[in-house]
């Protein structure tokens, strides 16, 4: 057995100070001539290889830039260009870029999610008449632009059956034998300009996949791996465990697989048995690429010894892309010694990959002994980790169920009684538009131009003219806007204990965007109470209920960095805790309607379906933990918002919520049809207004909608709310709709 070495599976590409994000939008602004974009661009490929090629890899990654989405430029490279957009008559670049981001009256292509990650990619859209050719030449460009500067890279594609099953279309599998050639011509051309390995990323193929789907994967590889001419083969599968993909592709002459053995943990006990392996590359994904948690080298280590000897060569490497993770930890200067030393970023990942590739290949005492230190390293700042034992203690002593004391029909009635709404309540789903005042009392907060007290006077300004508005527009359910939130998430962090945050931290999100998300990193409990003030002060400005807001706690796990040395159900069962606590408190000041978020349940949800109960069963223990504490007359609210739950369908109706938000404006209603079919029998507002766009819907039309809703679900079940926050709208739009969106209620009221 050999060792060729150590390498990463990608890169963040936006720039270590997001030169990237700057330049695009800059560009897209008509402030950046495109000869300048390029130049930023190749700026940044140039320091990305230096940096990696100094850091001692054995192989580094190119075509790992994307100026928006390494999916949308895969469908470039092959010409998948519909035609709406060949018709604008511009440039690559900007055809590229109406792509992307719309143009004129073209909208963009449908933007998701990739994975079971916060990073975004554009769906390409696939038919009949799709007719791929090899028109880009990205991937030969960035290797022979690196060669040029003297590091020898491995360019990395996605692979042809991914990016089939990441499209949309029908029939879209039929279009492989077709694609496969483009890959061949690619294949052949890399090879000419000296490329020794290509990397192919497969990552469809760690959730779940058909027969006939499987079958594709196979005869995708059969077909590359005997080209006469190619370089070698990497495929890779990443966010889980490649399962009945890795002996397929074991049986093809591939030259090597990656495997992510942190997501997909179980894959190294089956490996030493998969025959085909044993004359294959393997390159084990054993430094975390998706969170930022030093790594222990020596239990890293010892995973790789297990595969030693049963494969042809073994390779170290990270799980998955480092594009989920931070640039630098040396960027950061405000974070928690104690806490940084348990942290690594990109930058810092590279080099935990070069030690552990090193001291395997060579077994060096002196790199042992760092791997060793490493372990140590972890292990004691696992001891060092914030621990809190009152929080323990209580979630302990709960009954284990977490249900509410009394069952849904008395609650409705004492509720019923205490709220007195008319059926089809009109309510919002929590935040109003972000002003341009509001933003800047919280720039000038942190720029210490405004002191705590004067803050909180603009914030209640702003709360007290947002409970007019809505008085006027006559709503029956009042919120107080979230004006005090930069982000849903970050605001219940910087309130609890457990958290910290980053200057620097940015993650990839998609296009120029990036999240900095918080860093959960202990016993997390709450030192006070979080929302209660700004709460009871909208509540004494209206006799109208004004719904208190919380973000649950799946959400808040899902948009964290989180620890990683405790089962993700306790950690959740913590951020639980605090908000039980809040909402304990929100109800002794008299707040009678409590809406708890949880957009990200979905998103958490495992990719393979096997592990789906096991996640559904903490998740929803944990909603459940944190609002079983309110009492029968405290009505609880949750919010989703997407209209295809799919496999959580079950698991909303589990929450118990009292209301349920969700929307549905896009799909016309037809959530209530699943809804029903899983026995939900509670409160329900189906969105029917859709805020992702700018357009005022009609009364008529929101009419027509609840309509259709009081059809599906008796009306006094029913709410009439849009169907997200309207954080990001303006108040020109939000009005009118609204007001609409009350007359709608009122007429479908009038006809009951
Ligand atoms: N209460 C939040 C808001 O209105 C909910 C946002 C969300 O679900 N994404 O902004
Ligand atoms: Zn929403």
């Amino acid at each position: 057995m050999s060792l060729i070495g150590s390498t990463v599976l990608g890169y963040p590409r936006i720039g270590p100070r997001r030169e990237l994000k700057r330049a695009l939008e800059k560009y897209w602004a008509g402030d950046l001539e495109a000869s300048a974009l390029r130049g930023v661009a190749r700026d940044l490929r140039v320091s990305t290889w230096a940096e990696l090629a100094a850091s001692g890899l054995d192989s580094v990654p190119c075509n790992t830039f994307s100026y928006y989405d390494q999916v949308l430029d895969t469908a470039m490279l092959v010409d998948a260009i519909p035609q709406r957009y060949r018709d604008l008559g511009l440039t690559g670049l900007d055809t590229y870029f109406a792509m992307a981001r719309g143009r004129d009256s073209v909208g963009a292509l449908e933007l998701t999610k990739w994975f079971d990650t916060n990073y975004h990619y554009l769906v390409p859209e696939l038919g009949p008449d799709t007719k791929f050719a090899l028109t880009g030449d990205k991937p030969v460009a960035e290797y022979l632009e690196a060669k040029s500067l003297g590091v020898d890279t491995r360019p990395v594609l996605l692979g042809p059956v991914t990016f089939l099953l990441l499209s949309k279309g029908e029939g879209r599998l039929d279009l492989l034998d077709a694609l496969l050639e483009c890959y061949a011509e690619l294949l052949g051309l890399l090879a000419g300009a000296g490329a020794a390995w290509v990397q192919l990323d497969e990552p469809a193929f760690v959730a779940d996949r058909t027969h006939e789907e499987l079958e594709a994967l196979r005869r995708a590889y059969d077909k590359l791996a005997s080209l006469p001419q190619r370089p070698k083969l990497l495929v890779a599968g990443y966010f889980g465990d490649f399962g009945p993909a890795l002996p397929i592709l074991a049986n093809t002459v591939v030259d090597g697989v990656a495997v992510d053995l942190v997501a997909g943990r179980e894959a190294v006990d089956r490996i030493p048995a998969v025959l085909g392996l044993r004359t294959k590359t393997v390159v084990a994904g054993v430094v975390d690429g998706r969170n930022i948690w030093r790594t222990d080298l020596s239990a890293a280590a010892s995973i790789c010894a297990q595969l030693m000897g049963s494969v042809g060569e073994l390779a170290v490497s990270t799980s998955c892309s480092l594009l989920h993770v931070p640039y630098d930890l040396s960027a950061e200067k405000s974070l928690d010694p104690d806490l940084a030393a348990r942290l690594a970023f990109a930058r810092q990942k590279v080099d935990e990959v070069v030690v552990l590739g090193k001291a395997l290949k060579r077994n060096d005492p002196a790199l042992v002994k760092e791997l060793v230190a490493a372990g140590e390293a972890v292990r004691k700042g696992v001891e060092q980790a914030r621990r809190d034992d009152r929080v323990r203690a209580e979630i302990a002593a709960l009954r284990p169920e977490h249900r509410r004391r009394a069952p849904y029909a008395e609650r409705a009635e004492i509720q019923n009684e205490r709220l007195n709404l008319p059926p089809l309540a009109t309510t919002t789903i929590g935040s109003f538009p972000q002003t341009g005042e509001v933003r800047k009392a919280r720039a000038d907060l942190r720029a210490g131009r405004l002191d705590e007290a004067g803050y909180a006077e603009r914030m209640r300004a702003e709360i007290k003219r947002v409970i007019r508005t809505q008085e006027d527009i006559g709503l029956d359910v009042l919120v107080h806007g979230e004006p005090e939130r930069n982000d849903m998430v970050q605001y219940f962090g910087e309130h609890l204990d457990g958290f910290a945050f980053t200057d620097n931290g940015w993650v990839h999100s998609y296009g120029s965007r990036c999240v900095r998300p918080p860093i959960l990193h202990g016993d997390v409990s709450r030192p006070a109470p979080m929302t209660v003030a700004w709460s009871t002060y909208a509540q004494s400005l209206t006799t109208k209920p004004v719904k208190g807001m919380l973000t649950g706690p799946v959400t808040i796990l899902a948009w964290s960095f989180v620890r990683d040395d405790q089962p993700l159900d306790v950690t959740a069962d913590q951020v639980a805790l605090a908000l039980r606590e809040e909402i304990e408190d929100l109800e002794a000041a008299g707040i009678s309607i409590i809406q708890v978020d949880e957009p990200a349940l979905r998103e958490l949800l495992p990719l393979r379906a096997d592990a789906r109960k096991e996640y559904l069963d903490w998740a929803i223990g944990a909603f459940r933990l944190a609002t079983s504490g309110a009492t029968a007359a405290t009505q609880i609210h949750t919010h989703l918002c997407y209209s295809e739950f799919g496999d959580v369908i079950e698991a909303i109706d589990g929450l118990e919520a009292d209301v349920t938000t969700i929307e549905a404006a896009r799909s016309k209603m037809e959530v209530l049809e699943d809804l029903a079919a899983v026995g939900y029998s509670r409160g329900v507002g189906p969105g029917v207004y859709d805020i992702h766009s700018p357009r005022v819907p009609s009364a008529e039309e929101m009419t027509e909608l609840l309509h259709a809703a009081v059809r599906a679900v008796p009306a006094k079940r029913v709410w009439a709310n849009p169907d997200c926050g309207l954080k990001t709208r303006g108040y020109g739009e939000v009005e009118p709709a609204l007001r609409n969106l009350v007359a709608a209620a009122r007429q479908v009221r009038a006809q009951l």
